[in-house]
């Protein structure tokens, strides 16, 4: 329970840091400081991933999280003085429907603003409730006394600047972990613990084991590089995806044996299952219907590699996010078990 705890404290950090891919060096700078502070030299690739090598040995395994996340960028100021935007990762606008955001110019300079459907008002516009959710049909309102693209301008706001989500991080005594990017924070959280436990002695991994802190997964190249040249294995994990007929929720690791990329290898997965039985862990095992991992862009870039997926039941994915700290637990006590077999 220590280090489930001391994971959940990272969440809730790595969430509050505001990490779109393409913007992460907040979030990098953050995982290399910790990293220090347990005595890890981490490392920063060109493409801005974070590398720590947290033992050696044979047979290297390499633990992947990502810790880019959806966002957005200005793709054009509207001749309202409001922000016409790009998404960043893949999701539906409605799911950032009266989001708060901050816009990050720049010049270093931040505005706030909510982004609205065109027309929000439901006393003047009786096909709100209908009207498109798309880039087309919302835009920005910023919190700032604009009424023309002249006055936006003047803030130094522009084209190509990046547009954070309000997270809305809440852990409620009961449990739950309620915040957009728990994709994958959650699980950058469970590999820091995994490094706590490494540093104190507490887990003694029986081969060379690195983690890998990837940024740009959400537009599917994070762990395309970045790791080290004698890998023999990577594990992504990632969040277990739930809904219709997939075993996980939010409770449970989940354990993927296909997604969109195909199947995950026989025996990592074989091996995963098998430990979460003789662990009595709560687990599921799971087919992912529209997902591709960290893996799947080492394997796509060329890698031969072993590969797997686990991670914690996140519930409402690329919305607003919801897990419990049983899914965290449950995530980090099969990553133990993985790193002690022989
Ligand atoms: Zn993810």
């Amino acid at each position: 329970m220590e280090y489930t705890n001391y994971a959940i404290d990272q969440i809730l950090k790595l969430c509050k840091t505001p990490s779109p891919s393409g913007y992460t060096h907040r979030a990098t700078a953050y995982l290399q400081k910790e990293l220090a502070d347990l005595g890890f030299e981490a490392q920063l690739s060109r493409k801005g991933s974070v590398l720590a090598t947290l033992c050696e040995g044979a047979n290297p395994l390499v633990l992947a999280a990502h810790v880019d996340t959806l966002g957005a960028m200005v793709r054009a100021v509207k001749s309202n003085g409001r922000l016409r935007f790009t998404k960043i990762g893949t999701y539906w606008e409605n799911n950032i429907e009266n989001e708060n955001v901050i816009i990050h110019t720049r010049s270093g300079k931040e505005y706030t603003g909510t982004v609205y459907i065109n027309g929000p008002a439901a006393h003047v516009y009786k096909d709100a409730g209908s009207s498109k959710r798309d880039d087309e049909h919302m835009e920005i309102v910023l919190d700032e006394i604009v009424k023309s693209k002249e006055d936006t301008l003047k803030l130094g706001i522009a084209a190509g600047d990046f547009v954070f989500l309000d997270p809305r991080t809440i852990l409620t005594p009961s449990g739950f972990l309620k915040t957009r990017h728990l994709d994958d924070k959650a699980s950058a959280g469970i590999l820091l613990a995994l490094a706590k436990a490494v540093h104190d002695g507490k887990l003694k991994p029986t081969r060379k084991l690195s983690i890998l802190f990837t940024t740009y997964e959400e537009v599917g190249h994070g762990a395309a590089s970045g790791f080290p040249a004698d890998t023999a294995e990577m594990i992504s994990v990632d969040m277990g995806a739930v809904g219709d007929d997939l075993s996980t929720d939010e409770y449970r690791v989940s354990i993927c044996a296909k997604d969109s990329g195909g199947p995950y290898d026989w025996e990592v997965t074989d091996t995963l299952i098998r430990l979460a039985q003789e662990h009595d862990l709560q687990y599921a095992v799971d087919i992912y219907p529209y997902y591709g991992s960290d893996v799947e862009g080492a394997l796509r870039a060329g890698h031969d590699i072993k590969h797997g997926l686990i991670g914690p039941g996140v519930f409402a994915s690329h919305g607003y996010e919801r897990t419990h700290t049983q899914a965290i637990e449950n995530t980090l006590k099969l990553l133990e078990a993985y790193l002690q077999i022989s």
